[in-house]
């Protein structure tokens, strides 16, 4: 059962792993978009460097975080008393991290901050509304499906058991797709939750902070994940698998190469 929230971010993700060690939906989402991308992350292991954007995400994340723990334990939950706390992540976390800010980083630093405030303001969550679970890292044994173990990280399960989403974007997303472009990940946190409580989710919310000059929330809901959508993840992961054991690594170009991280290697891939 999902009954306390966890005291920091722990990420699923182990550098040391193995690409068949257990599955999550970052994984997936990878395999999904190119095997190529796959092989450089997660078999050949090279890491790449923090960009602002992934930067400002963690940071948003961490606040949201403190915030849905104040609310759990129902102490003092507005911008005032989470601000010193955004500072902090923002000067210790960079530290350890080489991030080519491009001379902007006060305007990142201003905008993730004013994005923040416009959560506060806006968001759909009442504040005296107690989490049912926070950061909770979930795994699900699949070896009676002869697949690896899923892992996962849900970031807020409302009270009433639905499932949030937080997420940062430049842009506003399109919310017609917002189920089918997010439906691997929301598969996922439905297989976790299920596995945790014994019990269904109610539902999905994708709540969007974007990152416009004026800042917007955009909130999506979502039904719960159907039998179908868990029948066809089961396939993905499959796909993954079967893929990995055979090492059928081909590569995908189209437009998400624009944004990968591995496009030198990419070059010289034989
Ligand atoms: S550059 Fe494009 S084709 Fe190459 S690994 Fe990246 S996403 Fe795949």
């Amino acid at each position: 059962m999902i009954a306390a929230p966890l005291p920091a971010l722990a990420p699923p993700s182990d550098p040391e792993s193995g690409p068949l060690d257990y599955v999550s939906a970052s994984r997936l989402k990878c395999w999904q978009e190119c095997r190529l991308k796959f092989y450089f992350r997660y078999v050949e292991r090279i890491t790449s460097p923090t960009n602002p954007a992934l930067f400002v995400g963690k940071a948003v994340h961490h606040v949201l975080q403190q915030w849905n723990l104040a609310r759990w334990r129902g102490e003092a939950a507005d911008a005032e008393t989470l601000k010193p706390g955004f500072s902090a992540y923002w000067e210790d976390a960079q530290a350890e991290e080489e991030i080519d800010w491009s001379g902007k980083e006060d305007e990142h630093r201003q905008k993730s901050w004013t994005m923040l405030e416009h959560y506060f303001e806006h968001t759909p969550i009442p504040l005296e509304e107690k989490p049912q679970a926070v950061e909770v890292i979930v795994d699900r044994d699949l070896e009676a499906h002869g697949l690896p173990p899923l892992r996962g990280v849900i970031d807020l399960v409302r009270a009433g058991g639905c499932i949030v989403d937080f997420k940062t974007s430049a842009r506003t997303p399109a919310q017609k797709l917002a189920g089918h472009l997010h439906e691997t990940q929301l598969t996922t946190y439905a297989l976790l939750y299920r596995e945790a409580t014994g019990e269904e989710e109610s539902g999905f919310e994708l709540q969007f902070l974007i990152k416009t000059k004026q800042p917007k929330l955009i909130v999506t809901s979502l039904p719960p994940a159907k039998p179908d959508q868990v029948r066809r993840f089961l396939h993905l992961m499959e796909s993954l698998v079967e893929g990995v054991e055979r090492e059928d690594f081909i590569p995908s170009p189209g437009l998400q190469c624009s944004y990968c991280d591995y496009q030198t290697q990419c070059q010289s891939w034989r």
